[in-house]
């Protein structure tokens, strides 16, 4: 093993939180900083699945015009709030430019490397700290609302995440119906995704992490980094109470961490793409898995405490208040999935840390190697945050990464 260091990891959502656990494993002496409580942010709120299918960027010429339509349908998943539009010019040209052909494949070769490699590092950490048991082996389905878009996807999507190796079976409705009898028939049948696994209670892995984190010597402290300052052999950090002085640094802020390097001088395309989810009262219907409505991209998954509706793509500022125009949509599609009118239990919004290319960051910055970037994994922390925290190690502790880190580097932009 190469010498133990000091390192701070900033952020305690489920990739600081990974990244945590697997520096600890490494022998390092590891602190996380974060001013919430242990997933208290992004992670919290997601749809819980692990999405070992995800191999296809969002930014495709095909999708992109797509988006003004989108933009103008009250009733579609995607929106901009007006004021946020500034903070999205440097991602909108960073898409573009991913959206080329050739962009488009590096990112579909670099998101199935990393998903390739996903499942064995999730056994790792779910097994070690007993999160496992919060977790569900029962496939997904996505399901399609109508004949031509179910032709779509067939097509398109789908025959592409074939060639990018994920094992696809594809459904008829009376199929959907065996395998989740409860559903209403408002789809025209779709695909299961048989390798693909569930929690059904994401803020609880966050808490297993950071338990089995705690047991094991880490220290986990309240507080928020207000400032870096870069060393040549180390790093200083101001926080909202002390100042102090590490081997290493890791920014896994989700999407703060933009704000972080800010000062530093290195501008990074990170937004904040808002989310929402309904959890939902179903003392009557019983579900396996999640299973996707891809027209409508929301995901209703069996979740410890009820079923919860979630999706939507809302680019807007975090702090900014929910928008009950959301949720009202959201209510909407879950009562055609459920065939009824569903009792709401809670609501929450949350942030994804999004980047143009849909690719996370991952890997140190050349100007300041002794500060390692881990954040903007989007739609897929959830799925990639062990890999994350493996890799981050990996490096950290001079071993070959399991995945070339080149792809993720922040130079890309
Ligand atoms: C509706 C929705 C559904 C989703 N569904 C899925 C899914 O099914 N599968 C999947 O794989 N992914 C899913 N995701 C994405 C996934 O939840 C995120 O990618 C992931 O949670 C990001 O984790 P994170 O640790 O980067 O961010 P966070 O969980 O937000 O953690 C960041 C942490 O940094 C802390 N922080 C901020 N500023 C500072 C500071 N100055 N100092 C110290 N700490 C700071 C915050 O307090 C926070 O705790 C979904 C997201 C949403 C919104």
């Amino acid at each position: 093993m190469s010498n133990s260091l000091n390192i701070v990891v900033g952020g305690a959502g489920l990739i600081g939180l990974s990244v945590a656990l697997w520096l600890q494993r490494s022998g390092h002496k590891v602190s996380i900083i974060d001013p919430m409580p242990p997933g208290a942010g992004t992670s919290f709120g997601n749809a819980g699945v692990f999405a070992d299918f995800a191999r296809l960027p969002f930014s495709k010429f095909k999708t992109m015009c797509q988006i003004p339509g989108m933009l103008l349908d009250e009733a579609s998943p995607l929106s901009i709030q007006g004021r946020y539009i500034p903070t999205m010019v440097p991602y909108g040209l960073g898409y573009a430019k991913a959206c080329l052909p050739q962009n488009y494949l590096r990112g579909c070769y670099a998101l199935t490397e990393l998903l390739k490699a996903s499942p064995k590092a999730d056994d790792v950490l779910l097994r070690e700290t007993g999160a496992i048991n919060l977790v569900r082996h029962c496939g997904s389905l996505a399901l399609l609302g109508t004949k031509k878009s179910f032709e779509n996807a067939r097509l398109g999507p789908m025959q592409e995440r074939i060639e990018h190796d994920v094992d696809i079976q594809f459904l008829t409705p009376q199929q959907v119906k065996e395998l989740e009898p409860d559903l209403a028939d408002f789809h025209y049948g779709g695909v299961y995704y048989p390798n693909s696994r569930h929690t059904i209670n994401p803020g609880g892995i966050c808490q297993k992490y950071a338990e089995h984190f705690q047991a094991n010597g880490g220290v986990i402290i309240q507080q928020e980094i207000r400032h870096i300052s870069p060393g040549v052999e180390n790093v200083s950090i101001k926080t909202s109470e002390q100042d102090m002085v590490v081997d290493r640094l890791v920014v896994a802020a989700g999407v703060a961490s933009r704000y972080l390097l800010e000062p530093l001088g290195i501008k990074l395309p990170l937004v904040s793409e808002r989310g929402y989810h309904l959890e939902l009262n179903a003392k009557e219907q019983g579900f396996s898995r999640p299973i996707s409505w891809l027209d409508k991209s929301i995901f209703l998954t069996p979740m410890v405490n009820g079923i919860r509706i979630a999706g939507t793509a809302e680019f807007a500022y975090a702090d900014t208040p929910p928008d009950d125009k959301r949720i009202k949509n959201l209510l909407t599609f879950a009562k055609s999935m459920l065939g009824r009118e569903p009792e709401i239990q809670s609501k929450w919004v949350g942030s994804r840390p999004s980047t143009p290319d849909s690719l996370p960051v991952i890997g140190p910055l050349k100007q300041h190697p002794n500060i390692v970037l881990a954040f903007g994994h989007g739609h897929v922390g959830l799925t990639l945050s062990s890999i994350t925290g493996k890799l981050v190690s990996q490096y950290i502790s001079q071993q070959k990464t399991s995945v070339d880190l080149n792809l993720f580097s922040p130079a890309r932009f």
